[in-house]
């Protein structure tokens, strides 16, 4: 009898998050994206909330030695090709996450500057967005921001067209991060449109609107979906338009 050939190992992706109780958005959400699209998944928590759709009841958020200790004891074992960041909290979350980064030095790094919940509870202390900007950002290789969180990077009113959008990620990109992919999804524009910029210039990515209401994580599938395409080994305008594709089917069959 003939042994099957062995299946290539599924490429590791891991997420800094926060836990949402109800599972649509953070670490939960961005867990089931990796297994959908052929990633395992490793999680460093950053925070535990109590929510549903109504909204955030309650948050507790993790040390920054919680935080840096579970970071090592997943780079300490397992080869992770990608990693993706979503709700930090708190200053000092970004401190050790910066920190942990620095020295282990994963392949790519996915970061949605996740702010506020679409509830609108706060997911990000108003302090910690200055040593974002300034530990963070300089580590990432793409930045995933909606258009009021880049607006809140740059100290700047929200982008309403699309010229504003591409302005904005190229502004952000002068803060560091190799790529943005600046996401209209909240814009008056008669698509939905993201814009990625890099240094090479301004992609852009078009899909029809899908009516979303309440529902929150779409940032983080899309964010996580990113992730996992770049450890599987996309380019990442392949990735970006694979994790758009991934996401518009998601939300089509919630
Ligand atoms: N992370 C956590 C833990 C959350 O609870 C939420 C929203 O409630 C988010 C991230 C952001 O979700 P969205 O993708 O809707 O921006």
């Amino acid at each position: 009898m003939s042994v099957p050939p062995r299946a290539p190992p599924m490429p590791t992706v891991l997420s800094i998050a926060g836990s949402d109780s109800c599972g649509g958005a953070g670490i939960q959400a961005d867990l089931k994206t990796f297994s959908a699209l052929g990633a395992d998944g490793a999680t460093v928590l950053t925070a535990v909330t109590a929510q549903n759709s109504a909204g955030v009841r309650a948050i507790q958020i993790m040390s920054a030695d919680m935080v840096a200790a579970q970071l090592d004891a997943v780079f300490d074992e397992l080869d992770i090709r990608a990693v993706k960041l979503g709700m930090l909290a708190a200053t000092a979350t970004v401190l050790a996450v910066a920190d942990g980064l620095n020295r282990r030095r994963p392949p790519h790094v996915v970061l949605d500057p996740v702010m506020t919940a679409t509830s609108g509870a706060l997911l990000l202390s108003e302090d910690a967005v200055a040593s974002m900007r300034s530990h963070l950002l300089p580590l990432v290789d793409c930045l995933t921001p909606n258009l009021a969180e880049a607006a809140v990077l740059l100290g700047v009113p929200c982008a309403t067209d699309e010229a504003q959008m591409a302005a904005q990620g190229r502004a952000l990109l002068a803060l560091g991060p190799r790529a943005v992919l600046m996401k209209g999804g909240h814009a008056p524009l008669a698509e939905a449109v993201d814009l990625l910029v890099t240094p090479a210039g301004t992609q852009r990515f078009a899909a029809r609107w899908v009516e979303t209401g309440r529902l929150h994580g779409t940032g983080c599938i899309l964010s996580a979906a990113i992730a996992a395409w770049l450890a599987r080994g996309a380019a990442l305008a392949d990735a970006v338009a694979q994790a758009k594709a991934h996401l518009t089917a998601t939300l089509a069959c919630r």
